[in-house]
C-alpha cells in the first residue's frame, strides 16, 4: 500500500494501561520508553513516539512517576475500573485530531469484545497502523488487523545491552502537558503539583461525587449508514456478491430488472463505475427463466451447496480483492453476511487493510450493529423497486454494462471449480457424472462434520481432563460376564 511508507515515519501514539501491564518488579521506569521505541524501530517505524500511562496514580510509587515523566511519558490518573474506557475515549478523540497516516499502539489486556469490535469499525474508515501489547489476555477474536501483538514483559525485556536510558525523540514532548487527572480534567507539568492535586480535598470530592467512566462508549454506534460517494470511489469498479438464498427474486418480478436496479441505486448515490454481479445459489434450483433473464443482463452465476455457500462467497471475495486494488467497491447482498460477525470477519479484515467501499443489502435489517462499515445499505425489496419508476433509462445503462460483465466466465461451478461459457454447458455440467460425484463427496463430508466435530471435542476434553474414570469400564464389565477386579481401584 502506498500509505505504508508515510505511516512508517508518521507519529506513533501509545496508550498504556499500567494496571493490566505493570512495570515489572525492579525494572527501571525510565527504560519503558526506550524499550517501546526500540520495538517500533526494529519493525521499521521511525516516527516520534508519544506515550501516555493510565492508572490510579495514587497507587504508583513516586520514583516510578519520576522515571516515566523524566523520559517524556505522560501520566494520566484514572479511577480503577475506568482506565480502559477513558483510554479508549482519549484514543477516539486523538484519531479525530490526527488523521492517518499514523500509528497507534494499545497496551492492555482488554482489547476484546465491544472494544475490538468498535476499533475494527473505526479502522475500516480511518486506517492507522495498529500495534498491540498484552500481559495475560491476548486479543484473539480475529476482528482486528494489526502489525504486531507482543507480550508486554517480552517487549520490555527484549531490550539489548547498552540501551539508551533517555529517550531519543521523546523529550520533544517535555514542553507539553505531562500529568493529567482524568477525574477532574486537571493537568499540570510538574510532578509535585500533580501529587498535590491527587491528595487535595477538591480531587477527593470530585471522585466521590462523579460516577467513574466504567462503560466503554462506542464511537461508531451512531454512524450513519449512508455516506456520499468519495471522489476516488465514484468511478471505481463495483463488485456484487449476491446470495440468492437470503435475497431471492420475488415472485412475479422480472429478473432482467435486477441489474438495472442495482445500477440505478448506485447512480443515485454518486457511483458510476462498472458493476460485476455474481449470484450464488444451488443453481439447480433456480428456474430456467431466471437463469436466462439474469445472464442476458450480464449477471454471473456461481453454483454452490448450502454447506459451502458462504465459504465459497467469502473465498471469491478474497480472490477478487487480490486482483482488484483499491479504490474499488463491494456490495454484499446477504442477510447472513450482513448480520453474522463470523461470516463478515474476513471482509472486515480486508476493509481494514484496503481502501474499499463496502455496501450491504439484506431482506431483513440486522438486529445488531454490523461489523462491516458501509457507505450505504438497502433493503433488498426496496433496492429491487428502484428500477420500477425509471424503467426507461435503466435499460439503456444496463446495455453498456453488459459488455463489461460478460467478458468473464458467466457460469461457474464452485464445487468442481469449473467455468462454463454458456448456460447449456453449465446445465450439462451440473447434470454430469463428475459433478454429481463431487456434490455427493462434499455433501457426505459436510454432513459428517457434526460427528467429527464432536469427536474432536471429546478428544480435546480427554487431553485436558483425562480419560473416563474406571467406574465406566466397570459398568461395562459385568455385561461381558466378568466381575470388576478390585485391583483396578488402586490405579486411580
Ligand atoms: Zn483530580
Ligand atoms: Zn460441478
Amino acid at each position: 500500500m502506498s500509505g505504508n511508507d508515510a505511516a512508517k515515519t508518521g507519529k506513533i501514539e501509545v496508550w498504556w494501561d499500567m494496571k493490566d501491564c505493570p512495570i515489572p518488579e525492579g525494572y527501571d521506569a525510565g527504560r519503558v520508553r526506550p524499550s517501546i521505541e526500540r520495538a517500533f524501530k526494529e519493525r521499521g517505524y521511525t516516527g516520534p513516539v508519544s506515550i501516555t500511562a493510565y492508572a490510579d496514580q495514587t497507587q504508583t510509587p513516586c520514583h516510578v512517576l519520576r522515571g516515566l515523566s523524566s523520559t517524556g511519558v505522560a501520566v494520566a490518573h484514572t479511577r480503577s475500573g475506568s482506565t480502559c474506557s477513558v483510554m479508549y475515549r482519549d484514543m477516539v478523540e486523538w484519531r479525530g485530531q490526527n488523521p492517518p497516516p499514523a500509528t497507534i499502539m494499545i497496551i492492555s489486556d482488554q482489547v476484546q469484545g465491544d472494544l475490538s469490535l468498535d476499533l475494527a469499525r473505526l479502522q475500516q474508515r480511518d486506517r492507522y497502523g495498529l500495534f498491540l501489547a498484552y500481559s495475560t489476555k491476548r486479543c484473539n477474536d480475529f476482528l482486528l488487523v494489526y502489525f504486531a501483538n507482543c507480550r508486554w514483559r517480552q517487549l520490555l525485556l527484549e531490550e539489548g545491552e547498552g540501551a539508551p536510558l533517555v529517550a531519543s525523540g521523546g523529550l520533544s514532548s517535555s514542553s507539553a502537558v505531562m500529568f493529567y487527572c482524568k477525574s477532574c480534567n486537571f493537568d499540570c507539568q510538574s510532578l509535585k503539583k500533580f501529587r498535590k492535586h491527587l491528595s487535595s480535598y477538591k480531587h477527593g470530592m470530585e471522585e466521590a461525587i462523579k460516577p467513574p467512566d466504567t462503560k466503554l462508549l462506542s464511537a461508531t454506534k451512531t454512524w450513519a449508514r449512508n455516506y456520499p460517494a468519495t471522489p476516488e470511489h465514484a468511478t471505481a469498479n463495483i463488485h456484487v456478491l449476491w446470495d440468492m438464498n437470503d435475497c431471492p427474486i420475488p415472485e412475479g418480478y422480472d429478473a432482467r430488472r435486477v441489474r438495472p436496479s442495482i445500477e440505478r441505486a448506485f447512480k443515485e448515490i454518486g457511483y458510476s463505475g462498472p458493476i460485476s454481479i455474481t449470484a450464488y445459489a444451488d443453481q439447480k434450483q433456480t428456474p430456467l427463466h431466471h437463469l436466462l433473464s439474469l445472464s442476458s443482463t450480464g449477471v454471473d452465476f456461481a453454483h454452490t451447496l448450502p454447506w459451502v455457500h458462504y465459504s465459497r462467497m467469502i473465498s471469491d471475495f478474497e480472490r477478487w480483492s487480490s486482483v482488484n486494488p483499491a479504490p474499488a467497491s463491494i456490495l454484499i447482498i446477504s442477510d447472513e453476511v450482513a448480520s453474522s460477525k463470523y461470516r463478515s470477519k474476513i471482509i472486515c479484515r480486508s476493509l481494514q487493510k484496503n481502501n474499499y467501499n463496502c455496501f450491504l443489502a439484506y431482506s431483513v435489517r440486522p438486529f445488531e450493529m454490523p461489523l462491516l462499515v458501509t457507505s450505504a445499505e438497502w433493503l433488498w425489496d426496496s433496492l429491487l423497486a428502484v428500477s420500477e419508476t425509471r424503467r426507461h433509462t435503466l435499460e439503456k445503462c444496463s446495455e453498456s454494462e453488459r459488455v463489461v460483465a460478460s467478458t468473464g466466465g458467466m457460469f461457474c461451478c464452485k464445487l468442481c471449480l469449473c467455468d462454463c461459457k454458456s448456460l447449456d454447458d453449465f446445465n450439462k455440467h451440473l447434470s454430469s457424472k463428475e459433478h454429481t460425484k463431487e456434490e455427493n463427496r462434499i455433501t457426505t463430508h459436510s454432513q459428517s462434520f457434526p460427528r467429527r466435530h464432536r469427536e474432536f471435542k471429546i478428544s480435546k476434553y480427554h487431553d485436558e481432563e483425562g480419560y473416563p474414570p474406571k467406574t465406566k469400564r466397570m459398568r461395562k464389565a459385568p455385561r461381558k460376564g466378568f466381575l470388576p477386579r478390585p485391583l483396578r481401584f488402586t490405579n486411580v
